[in-house]
């Protein structure tokens, strides 16, 4: 199957399974999503979420955060992974947002990418998630479902994102990301992967090692 054709069958295929894909992340406004996607490196949105339940009851911007302390801050996120140095990266964050971007996230790539923290995964999620910006933020799950599908052959997700941007149909780029996250989050699974359900088994060869 030639891939332009695998993109094209693919995506509606995940717009009927996934009708209405949102983040799993709780947040209320810009500065909480920049927060939690910083908190969701190398963590689970079921974790994130238990920490900032507390937090963003009385943290909306980064005038509450840097009021709030880092020691406070720590204390309402150390059961994450890497708590410290997102603690850190946070504090800092919010200083910049404050001296150099009048309090609110920037919606530039270019922006969010020099505050401390904010890789390039963490600024396409924020991008797209806040700002409905047609980013394909590539994760665990995603870098794995694209490379099981062979919709790239990139190395790094910077690779597989490019990818992605460059093939999905138009119509289905804008919740790209919560579609293969979502598909691989619950069907293509990293141990176990549900070939025997899955709805793009068509277009899959991977399933044949695996069933
Ligand atoms: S058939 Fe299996 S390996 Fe292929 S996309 Fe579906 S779950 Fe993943």
């Amino acid at each position: 199957m030639r891939l332009k054709e695998k993109f094209a069958g693919i995506f509606p295929v995940l717009a009927e399974k996934f009708p209405d894909p949102k983040s799993e992340l709780k947040f209320s406004n810009h500065f909480q999503l920049l927060v939690a996607v910083m908190l969701s490196a190398q963590a689970t949105d079921v974790s994130v979420n238990k920490a900032t339940e507390s937090l963003f009851k009385i943290v909306t911007g980064p005038q509450e955060l840097i009021e709030l302390g880092e020691t406070e801050l720590f204390g309402f996120i150390k059961s994450i992974g890497l708590a410290r140095t997102k603690t850190s990266n946070i504090m800092k964050t919010s200083e910049i947002l404050l001296e150099k971007f009048n309090g609110e996230v920037p919606s530039s790539y270019e922006e969010l990418i020099t505050l401390p923290g904010v890789g390039s995964k963490t600024a396409k999620v924020v991008l797209n998630v806040g700002f409905n910006q047609p980013t394909v933020a590539v994760d665990t799950h995603i870098f794995r479902v694209a490379q099981r599908l062979k919709l790239s052959r990139g190395k790094t997700p910077d690779q597989v994102s490019d990818d992605l941007t460059k093939n999905v149909p138009r119509e289905y780029l804008l919740k790209a990301h919560h579609y293969l996250l979502l598909h691989g989050r619950y069907t293509c699974r990293a141990q176990n992967p549900r070939c025997e359900l899955c709805e793009l088994k068509a277009f899959c060869s991977f399933k044949k090692k695996q069933i």
